[in-house]
């Protein structure tokens, strides 16, 4: 059973219900011993702004976590954000997020990539090599900033590149390699699991996890950390045994922050 959800969004993402002290009810009502809260960032040009806080609301946001480890000292909080990586934005989270407002984590997390024409969407704009080779090498460098503590999502790019061929193997064995040689743990995201499936050519499926994709993570020795992403304090643990059973068969190591 997983008793460690470190990723966890509140209403202030604006497609998100609940606050951290409902997050923290229903943690301790499902028998978790560490609850992450990890709202989307806010970014300081305010870019992708409708789906995550805004920077007025980082405050507030800091002092909700703080005020639930004085209200539920038996659970362990840790304040974190799920941020996309710019180069621009790399000093505001070292020096502002980790630095000075003392974040525990940061997740890096891929939903846009740099492509020619500006930013694409990974949840549903990768349908050829191309966009997925992007992806791919947004990731990597995601991961080699050496801003995150862990990987959030690294097969969201299946809920629209539907085949699992020569392409997705390819620059998935990319994205294992550079997280082995980074120790870089990629996380298990059960919210993939509490999604309607996805129609393939080979029969339906669940948007994510990709099993094939984990089976090979195991052959490099990926380790993994197992999350909700909960967006309703009833989301939270959702369908992560699932994900465990996944990680168990597949002879994944799990990793801890
Ligand atoms: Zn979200
Ligand atoms: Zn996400």
């Amino acid at each position: 059973m997983i008793t460690k959800d470190y990723h966890t969004h509140t209403y202030r993402c604006k497609h998100a219900e609940g606050d951290v002290s409902d997050y923290c009810e229903a943690a301790i009502s499902k028998g978790l011993t560490v609850l992450g809260i990890s709202d989307h960032v806010p970014l300081p040009d305010n870019r992708w702004s409708g789906i995550r806080m805004d920077m007025s609301e980082l405050s507030g946001y800091c002092r909700a976590a703080d005020e639930a480890r004085r209200l539920y000292p038996r659970l362990r909080i840790l304040k974190g954000m799920e941020c996309e990586y710019d180069k621009k934005y790399a000093a505001y989270y070292q020096d502002e997020l980790l630095g000075r407002l003392n974040f525990d984590y940061l997740i890096g997390s891929v939903h846009f990539f740099p492509c020619r024409e500006g930013w694409r969407d990974a949840f549903w704009e990768i349908k050829d090599s191309n966009d997925l080779r992007l992806y791919a090498r947004h990731f990597i460098a995601t991961m080699q900033s050496g801003l995150f503590a862990f990987m959030a999502h690294p097969d969201l790019f299946a809920t629209g590149y539907l085949k699992w061929d020569s392409q997705s193997k390819e620059c998935s064995a990319e994205m294992f390699e550079a997280a082995a040689s980074l120790d870089m743990p990629l996380e298990i995201n059960a919210g993939g699991l509490r999604k309607p499936p996805v129609a393939t050519p080979e029969g339906e499926r669940p948007a994510f996890p990709l099993t094939p994709f984990w089976e090979m993570a195991a052959e490099y020795g990926i380790r993994v950390i197992i999350n909700s992403d909960a967006h309703r304090p009833s989301d939270i643990a959702g369908k992560t045994d699932e994900a465990f059973v996944l990680a168990t068969r597949c002879g994944l190591a799990f990793a801890e922050i």
